[in-house]
């Protein structure tokens, strides 16, 4: 279903600085790249990477390698920003954040920095990247999964490490709205997807961890895909460029201020269906491994999207297929180039 939405007033003068923090990585360096577009001439992308990593690097855009964990780095990053958007996280898939909970944990400290950094500066709006993995996953034990409203994530049981870090972000937001006065607007994303994101190393996601199995059995020959889990468990996929839209219109709607809302795709695939979607684009049938014992995450997790359509009118336009067809090509442009010996993104 597409839904149209009004135009977005944003306030913004051309020149106002836009700071992006994690924009060295897949959802950050598209937002940098979405703004840059729009026709805004100042932007600061900070990355803890070295610049030679980052996934995206936009032309006339300020980028700055710095760890964000350091208060200092936080105060020289929000500097004159009129507007901050906190994407930086030491995040991954499943396979990352069911075995590095400390990692995920101390994001914690790129948060409070981040924030209190936002409001010193001065900044007039600060968007937090908040998760599905703060919802209550005692509501996601069964692959049919009733989608998840905005209210389940209380009372709280959130994924260990990473989740909880999540939530007790959202409560920065909302009490340093609460408290001092700073306007601040909190996504949870359900599985953002798309080119310019891991795909190999450890921390990729479903999505491109399938397509770059699929080429891994066509390259090798050896027509075999090993999925992790028993396959049923299920998941909604959001494309990258209906997420950066998202991002925007949440970030510049009065009605939305320290109030959490999906971001997310109510199209559910269970993780068997998506092998078989990426084998259809690459036009072959691959024999299939369950690992039960690899990390799998919650059985079902689906979003409810009553909310962001009812305030902003927002619904992905990308039909996980069409996304899906986008994100192969892409990964498989990245994997020949791999093999020929040439630097490509990974983690
Ligand atoms: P990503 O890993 O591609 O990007 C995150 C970036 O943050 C990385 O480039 C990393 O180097 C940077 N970073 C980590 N620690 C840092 C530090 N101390 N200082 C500076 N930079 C640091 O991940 P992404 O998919 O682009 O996710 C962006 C945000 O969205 C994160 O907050 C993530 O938790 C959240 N999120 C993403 C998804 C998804 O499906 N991709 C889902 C839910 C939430």
């Amino acid at each position: 279903m597409t839904v149209s939405h009004p135009p977005i007033e944003r306030g913004l003068r051309s020149d106002d600085l836009i700071v992006i923090t994690g924009a060295g990585g897949f959802i950050g360096g598209s937002l940098a790249r979405y703004f840059h577009d729009l026709g805004y001439s100042r932007i600061r992308a900070v990355d803890r990477k070295p610049l030679p990593d980052w996934y995206q690097r936009v032309e006339g855009v300020e980028c700055l390698s710095m760890d964000l964990s350091e208060k200092e780095n936080c105060i020289r990053a929000a500097e004159g920003a009129i507007e901050v958007y906190n994407l930086a996280a030491d995040m991954g898939g499943m396979g990352f954040i069911e075995h590095f909970r400390v990692e995920c944990l101390r994001s914690i400290l790129v948060n409070t920095h981040m924030i209190e950094a936002a409001w010193r500066a001065g900044a007039r709006r600060y968007f937090f990247s908040s998760s599905a993995c703060a919802y209550n996953t005692d509501l996601q034990k069964n692959p049919n999964v009733l989608a998840l409203k905005e209210s389940d994530a209380y009372p709280a049981m959130s994924e260990r490490g990473y989740g909880w870090e999540k939530l007790i972000s959202e409560m920065f937001c909302q009490e340093y709205w609460a408290e001092r006065g700073l306007e601040t607007h909190i996504a949870r994303f359900h599985n953002i997807y798309g080119p310019h994101g891991t795909w190999f190393g450890g921390r990729e996601k479903a999505p491109a961890a399938m397509c770059r199995k699929v080429l891994e059995a066509l390259d090798s020959g050896n027509l075999h895909i090993e999925i992790w889990g028993d396959g049923t468990q299920t998941r909604s996929f959001c494309f990258i460029e209906d997420c950066v839209l998202g991002i925007d219109m949440i970030m510049h709607s009065d009605k939305l201020i320290a109030t959490p809302i999906n971001l997310g795709s109510s199209e559910l695939i269970s993780i068997n269906d998506l092998a078989g979607m990426v084998e259809s684009i690459a036009g072959v049938k691959l024999e299939r491994s369950y690992d039960l014992n690899a990390p799998k995450g919650v059985a079902g997790r689906n979003s409810d999207n009553t909310m962001i359509q009812s305030i902003l009118g927002w619904e992905p336009k990308t039909p996980l297929r069409t996304g899906m067809e986008k994100t192969y090509a892409w990964i498989s442009g990245q994997y020949a180039d791999r093999k020929a010996g040439k630097r490509v993104v990974k983690d």
